[in-house]
């Protein structure tokens, strides 16, 4: 019996609403795999109320940015908590700065030796982006989160109108989801995005090009064969 299995983070680097959280939620589902959104790991922090909630909920409401500090310290906890349970692990939204990343790699090199990284970036217009994130809900539920799509016919649509499949919880837009909130969030992701690829190119983590403006079944499907899971 082999005790000490090869892990494998993934980190999911791409703009919001490039479908990112939808292709981790069928990796989640289907796969067996965990997957760590900061965003909504940010918002349980808050409503549970935890220190780093606490300080979290301080920087927000004094129009600060999170520290690189506290996020990678949010990551780590809940990062050496999962990885003995699971086979791979999906960071989405992390890192998402140079420090971040920086302090990522000193995690995996001291901590976790047997872990393997593998950046995939998606690719996909920004004008795609605004489209798709404009006709985006999501259930209000802090435990739940699921991302739903208005959009005619399509597969991410709910059930029943503005009510989560899942767990029954009321459907409503993400205050951050506004017209002028996606075009800051498209620009601060586009500033970081080149130094992250070249910082992990010199590191040697491997970076697959993924293309993500097909459709989310076939952005699983290929994913699964390019990993070859
Ligand atoms: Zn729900």
């Amino acid at each position: 019996m082999i005790t000490n299995p090869l892990k494998t983070v993934y980190i999911f680097l791409g703009p919001p609403g490039s479908g990112k959280g939808t292709l981790s939620n069928l990796c989640v589902k289907n796969l067996g795999w965990s997957q760590l959104s900061t965003g909504n790991l940010c918002r349980k922090h808050i409503a549970e109320q935890t220190e780093i909630g606490k300080q979290i909920d301080l920087a927000l409401k004094s129009g600060k940015l999170i520290s690189d500090a506290l996020i990678t310290e949010m990551v780590k906890e809940w990062l050496f908590e999962i990885i003995d349970r699971v086979d791979s692990v999906i960071l989405d939204g992390f890192p998402r700065t140079l420090p971040q990343a920086k302090a990522f790699a000193d995690i995996i090199a001291e901590k976790l030796s047997t872990v393997r990284a593998k950046i995939v970036k998606f690719s996909i217009d920004d004008e795609l982006v605004i489209a798709r994130i404009g006709s985006r809900y999501v259930c209000q539920n802090k435990n739940c989160q699921t991302v739903y799509s208005l959009v005619e016919n399509s597969k991410l649509a709910p059930k029943r109108s503005m009510i989560c499949d899942n767990c029954n919880g009321e459907l409503i837009r993400r205050s951050d989801d506004s017209l002028d909130t996606i075009c800051d969030r498209l620009s601060t992701y586009h500033k970081h995005e080149q130094a992250l690829i070249d910082y992990y190119a010199q590191t040697g983590f491997s970076v697959l090009d993924f293309n993500a403006e097909k459709s989310i079944d076939c952005l699983f499907e290929e994913f699964k064969k390019i990993n070859g899971v």
